[in-house]
């Protein structure tokens, strides 16, 4: 170990010259090893060899006696290798630390730099379809304009899933509902789908469900089964697809739901259905069904996100008869007394948005344009900012319902923007106006201030919803 050459003898020394001679200036534990190694001891130790190279040790002392005679046994290992090894993992670990950071950042903004022109396109086609006495063949394309940029938007979001879901940052929300009223809503929006299919799409369940409120996050759950009906209504050519959710055990805290969505379609080969929860994996190399297009990452994803509630999914199926895919999930159940937050006012309120004032902050004209046509066409009272500096001002001089507020813009973005108006105007509803899906909306919304999100590319009908809520109540005398 320590290099030395044939002439060289150790034979004789004592230890404690042994480490005089080749202990290096600087070594660890250098005080106590130059003196007397305490009995039974072990610690690093660094050397120096005759050939003026380092080595880093451990070295191990214990001590005892035959007869009177005492000895010291001293094992050095060396531990350069181990060392050396561990710093390289280090850099690795540095280097990969980077990349990840780069690819979340990366995904980020490569999501919001493609939401933005898409948000561009779905709502140029909404604007287009209002339009009256259209031609059939031109709201025909417009629909496939639509169609096929929603699709688009649904493969970004997918793989904006599957990259939080990879970092650990999928977090679920806990929001009160009712797991029947929030299916029916879902089953609702693949009616259209379905009929034009040809499919029949069936909803059953415990009758006591209607009575149960969860703690949970409505829409991830919603998320997991819209993604199984919509891979069970596009493997499945004739038939029926059923939606199934029963009540396994129901207490005072919790409850345990069974879910499953089953369909009369082109089945999993036995051998393929461990591949199929794998990432990017299809399994129909049947060119017949090529129109099955995809991205392979859905069930990826539903299995993760089931992973997170607590459960397993799984599949039963048979080439030629069809699919069952099922998790069971426990739920923490509601205290009934807390009330749901729901976005309608009370009965006796007629919500009318004519008039309402809307601020629009947002640097994207497109973007800010589509708006700006959806607000005027309900009647409502428009005035825009291109950046939060402008919102400031117009703040200053004008009395605003609502502010609808972009938050990456320049010169001023979003978040200071707000603050900013928070300091005079503590209650005008301040709703954030996004492209991205950020990590842990909520916390943004509770920690930054704002009232409430938006998603870009918003749907006409979810922006009027959110508008009617947040506009100010007024009962409209029709006497
Ligand atoms: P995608 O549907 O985007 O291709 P998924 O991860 O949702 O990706 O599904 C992966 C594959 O599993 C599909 O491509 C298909 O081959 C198979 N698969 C999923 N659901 C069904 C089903 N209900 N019936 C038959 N095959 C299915």
């Amino acid at each position: 170990m320590l290099e030395l050459p044939e002439s060289e003898e150790l034979k004789g020394l004592y230890i404690s010259q042994v480490m005089m001679r080749y202990l290096s200036a600087d070594s660890a534990n250098l005080e106590l090893l130059m003196n007397k190694i305490p009995d039974d001891w072990g610690g690093e130790a660094d050397f120096i060899t005759h050939n003026k190279k380092r080595f880093t040790t451990f070295l191990k002392s214990s001590v005892f006696a035959i007869g009177d005679i005492e000895f010291q046994l001293l094992c050095i290992r060396s531990t350069t290798e181990i060392t050396t090894a561990k710093k390289e993992l280090d850099i690795y670990k540095e280097k990969m630390e980077k990349a990840a950071k780069a690819k979340a950042r990366f995904l980020s903004s490569m999501s919001h730099e493609l939401r933005t022109p898409l948000n561009g396109i779905i709502g140029t086609s909404n604007l287009i379809l209002e339009e009256n006495s259209l031609p059939e063949n031109i709201i025909n394309h417009i629909n496939i304009l639509r169609y096929s940029s929603e699709h688009m938007l649904g493969i970004v979001n997918d793989i904006l899933d599957f990259s939080k879901i990879d970092e650990g940052k999928m977090e679920l929300r806990k929001q009160r509902f009712n797991v029947k009223d929030s299916l029916e809503r879902l089953i609702k929006s693949f009616e259209n789908e379905f009929k034009a299919r040809k499919i029949e799409l069936e909803f059953t369940y415990d009758p006591d469900l209607a009575g149960v409120f969860i703690v949970s996050d409505d829409i991830k759950l919603n998320q997991v089964i819209a993604n199984l009906l919509s891979n069970a209504l596009k493997f499945t050519i004739a038939g029926i697809v059923t939606l199934n959710v029963s009540i396994e055990a129901l207490s005072e805290t919790h409850v345990s739901l069974f879910v499953e969505v089953k369909d009369t379609g082109i089945g999993i080969a036995q051998e393929k259905q461990a591949e199929i929860f794998k990432d990017f994996v299809q399994v129909n190399e049947n060119s017949e069904l090529r129109r099955f297009d995809g991205t392979g990452l859905g069930l990826t994803i539903s299995e993760k996100l089931v992973k997170i509630f607590g459960g397993q999914l799984e599949v039963e199926s048979e080439l030629g008869k069809g699919s069952r895919f099922y998790f069971s999930l426990q739920f923490e159940v509601a205290p009934r007394t807390v009330k749901a937050k729901k976005l309608v006012p009370a009965p006796d309120v007629v919500v009318d948005i004519r008039g309402v004032r809307v601020l629009i902050v947002e640097d994207n004209e497109i973007n800010a344009n589509i708006l700006k046509t959806f607000l005027l066409k309900w009647q409502m009272r428009v005035m825009e900012a291109r950046n939060g500096v402008q919102a400031l001002e117009l703040v200053k001089y004008h009395t605003f319902d609502i502010i609808l507020m972009d938050l990456e813009m320049p010169e001023m973005n979003g978040y200071d923007a707000l603050k900013g108006i928070r300091l005079t105007n503590s209650t005008v509803p301040i709703v954030a106006f996004t492209a991205a899906l950020l990590e842990n909306m909520d916390q943004l919304i509770t920690e930054s201030g704002f009232t409430d999100y938006m998603l870009k590319p918003f749907r006409p009908s979810d922006l009027k919803e959110k508008l009617e809520f947040y506009a100010p109540h007024r009962k409209i005398d029709y006497a």
